[in-house]
């Protein structure tokens, strides 16, 4: 596999400084990559704006043609990518094969088909004698930022609807995991035209900001936290560039008494520690009803002492490690901080796995209250606190005393209250006796601090796109 970076058509090596790329279940590192200086940063900007206006000129067909032909591209190697996301993220590879590449095949699929169906407001005489019309155009070169916790579907998330929709784009992978992104653009070379999709590869204090303050780039699309959100928008602020952010969560899950508790614990076990609980969506931070709330706790520990967790190579291994000894820690940190107060008891897990790779036992954290930091902040590892509310009313605004709003559940029989609660809560996705389930055709974004940008959907291509006026006068 190659290991340069891609700008325009040159594939070449970083002449900054080295980034040690590891493998999260051995705790080894893979190979040393070197990061972009900013006059290559400044290369890959300079090749996707020269590529631009060629793309943008490229009727919806054939851009489809190409998205679907990457989608082909990335279904016939599908075991390397898999590989190679499970070689750098720690990630079961079984998971990585049967959930991961169908839906960023389908991610490529989707794009290629909705660039092609594109609405609009009818074209009229709004003004006697002329006629307007809205056109929607492509917004120009895209910078965007990936990070560590799915890198190939982030970045499907990112590029597909960018270059659909006419864009050309400059992305930078997470620092600690550029394998599969690398792979891609070895793909995406021999697929679409020179300059349309560019990689740059480094931190985010040097490369990334690079990008986000680059003059050229006309839109910063990020997906991460979201302190690093803020920098994008400050950046954005001296050039007045369009963004697109997409960062943190800590989903509630509403629990109501009558809810059916074997498919809410087979939910927790699954959604609560999925990817080790490395998801923004995770189903972290549960309330439930006085009546279901012993039950729960004691079957969800039981549940989650009964996830398997190790090496990602495992055919029945569900939970893999965390993406570093530094995620680890953090996560260590806040559980440790929760066991110190008297009110709380971790029921099951609690502690770092063994061997040499970054794990942690999926947890349970029973008797958590609204104003601990484990229920307020985003712990991003396999780690799901209980919370017990007494009416509907506590539920939902605990739910809301959140600066995060990304995603949400609620689960209970009686779907009149589901809809109902499900009305009042803040949160770009509400699941109804489910959690964590996507398809390409809905959005995905948040409210609040989680931020506005719409991945997936057609609400991604408006995002990709500027709608503009057109008038004739007769
Ligand atoms: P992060 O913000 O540290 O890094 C994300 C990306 O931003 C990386 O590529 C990083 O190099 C880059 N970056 C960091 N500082 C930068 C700067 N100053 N300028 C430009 N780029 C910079 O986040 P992370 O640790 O990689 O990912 C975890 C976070 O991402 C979590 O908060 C998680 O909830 C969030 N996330 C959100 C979604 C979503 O869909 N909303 C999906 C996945 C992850």
């Amino acid at each position: 596999m190659r290991t340069e970076m891609l700008l325009g058509g040159r594939f070449v090596a970083g002449e900054g400084g080295e980034e040690p790329i590891y493998n999260p279940a051995r705790g080894e590192v893979i190979q040393s990559l070197a990061d972009a200086s900013e006059a290559q940063v400044d290369e890959a900007v300079r090749a996707a704006e020269g590529a631009f206006a060629r793309w943008a000129a490229t009727t919806p067909a054939e851009r489809s043609t190409l998205l679907l032909k990457i989608a082909d591209g990335i279904e016939a190697d599908a075991e390397e990518f898999a590989r190679l996301e499970s070689l750098n993220c720690g990630k079961p590879l079984a998971r990585v094969i049967a959930d991961e590449i169908p839906a960023i095949v389908d991610c490529f699929r989707f794009f290629a088909g909705a660039a092609r169906c594109m609405t609009g407001v009818a074209a009229g005489e709004y003004l006697a004698g002329h006629t307007s019309m809205i056109r929607r155009d492509p917004v120009g070169v895209v910078g965007s930022i990936a990070p560590w916790n799915y890198p190939l579907m982030m970045l499907a998330w990112k590029v597909a609807p960018a270059i659909a929709a006419g864009n050309t784009i400059v992305l930078k992978p997470s620092e600690q995991t550029p394998l599969t992104a690398l792979r891609f653009a070895e793909l995406a070379a021999g697929i679409l035209p020179e300059g349309v999709f560019n990689l740059v590869l480094g931190r985010g204090e040097t490369v990334g900001a690079a990008l986000i303050s680059h003059p050229l780039v006309r839109m910063v699309s990020l997906t991460g936290d979201i302190s690093t959100g803020r920098k994008v928008m400050e950046a954005a602020a001296r050039t007045i560039k369009r963004t697109h952010l997409e960062l943190g969560g800590k989903a509630p899950v509403i629990v109501f008494d009558d809810a059916d508790l074997d498919e809410v614990v087979t939910g927790l076990r699954t959604f609560g520690y999925y990817n080790a609980g490395q998801d923004c969506t995770a189903a972290c931070r549960v309330y439930a009803g006085p009546k279901i709330y012993d039950k729960l706790v004691a079957d969800l520990a039981s549940a989650a002492s009964s996830i398997k967790f190790g090496a990602p190579e495992g055919e029945d291994v569900e939970v893999g490690p965390l993406i570093s000894e530094r995620q680890r820690g953090r996560v260590a940190s806040f559980v440790e901080r929760a066991r110190a107060l008297d009110h709380i008891e971790v029921v099951t897990g609690g502690r770092p796995g063994e061997g040499s790779g970054f794990f942690y036992e999926p947890t349970v954290i029973a008797g958590a209250r609204q104003g601990d930091e484990i229920v307020q902040r985003e712990v991003f590892g396999p780690v799901v606190s209980v919370t017990r509310f007494s009416d509907a009313d506590e539920a939902v605004n605990w739910a809301n005393d959140s600066e995060y709003g990304l995603a949400s559940s609620v689960w209970t029989r009686d779907i009149g209250k589901a809809m109902r609660t499900a009305a009042r809560l803040q949160y770009g996705c509400t699941w109804i006796n489910t959690h964590f389930m996507l398809v390409n055709e809905m959005p995905h974004g948040g409210m609040k601090s989680s931020g506005y940008g719409k991945d997936m959907s057609m609400f991604s291509l408006d995002d990709y796109t500027v709608a503009r006026h057109v008038m004739v006068k007769l």
